[in-house]
């Protein structure tokens, strides 16, 4: 039984977003009222953001998060930001294992589950990505790559409050391509399987995004497939008004 999951629309506004961009996230929090009923709203700017944008949206229902962090709490690693520092601005959740990240920085599933035990640490929600590129899909490796990345980056003791999932096929994320309903559906099913052989019960709880060309034309198909339980949304989550229909469609 996942019908009773509640959805999670999580804008991922990758690093794009400067000051002049509070006027967009103001139109989101103006917005947000109307479509609250159908799904839980979560922002992810730029790390820059993060902390203006938790204080607006402060007893609103839209929640801020972050989109990476290192995996410890602090020292000397020049550059970095920790979970603890989102924390502190007022995020609740951070996602972690972006096939970006993965991609141009190299992480590892090893690497992705440290940030997630991370992130639990600060005591906010991870948002852990996997997901096939376009080569692994066509050679019919995508659950094999799915499940692998799964076991590697999840963490023990994932539970529906600390832990949220997200399918973004690589191939799919800023091209304008989605696997088709009944493609999607296997794979979150095969997620499903995955997460109640290893979380038990639990595992019937953790929400699974979709993420990758998630638009409002697109959103309500993807919304309605079987074990979607929201959606991770990239360039569409940089307008208020798109962000906002992709959560009425839920
Ligand atoms: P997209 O990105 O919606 O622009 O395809 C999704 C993501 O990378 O999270």
């Amino acid at each position: 039984m996942t019908d009773a999951i509640r959805p999670l629309i999580a804008g991922n506004w990758k690093m794009n977003g400067l000051k002049s961009s509070f006027a967009e996230f103001d139109a989101m929090l103006a917005g947000a009222g109307d479509v609250a009923g159908k799904a839980d709203l979560l922002v992810c700017p730029p790390a820059t953001l993060v902390g203006a944008f938790a204080d607006k949206a402060r007893g609103s229902k839209v929640a801020v998060g972050a989109q990476d962090c290192h995996p410890k709490a602090s020292g000397a690693h020049t550059g970095d930001l920790s979970a603890e520092m989102f924390g502190d601005l007022g995020a609740v959740a951070i996602i972690v294992g972006h096939s970006e990240r993965r991609a141009d920085h190299g992480e590892t599933d090893a690497l992705i589950r440290q940030k997630a035990e991370a992130v639990w640490r600060a005591h906010l929600t991870a948002i852990v990505c996997i997901g096939e590129t376009r080569e692994q899909r066509d050679a019919g490796k995508t659950l094999d790559v799915c499940g692998t990345q799964l076991a590697g980056s999840l963490p023990d003791g994932s539970t529906a409050a600390n832990l949220v999932v997200a399918y973004e096929p690589v191939w799919a994320i800023g091209t304008g391509l989605t696997p088709t309903a009944k493609d999607v559906e296997e794979v979150h099913r095969f997620i499903r399987g995955q997460l109640t052989d290893r979380f038990k019960d639990e595992g019937n709880r953790i929400r699974i995004l979709y993420g990758g060309s998630v638009k409002p034309s697109n959103a309500a198909e993807l919304m309605a497939v079987a074990n979607v339980n929201g959606a991770l949304v990239g360039g569409a989550s940089l307008k208020a008004s798109d962000f906002l229909a992709i959560a009425a469609g839920c």
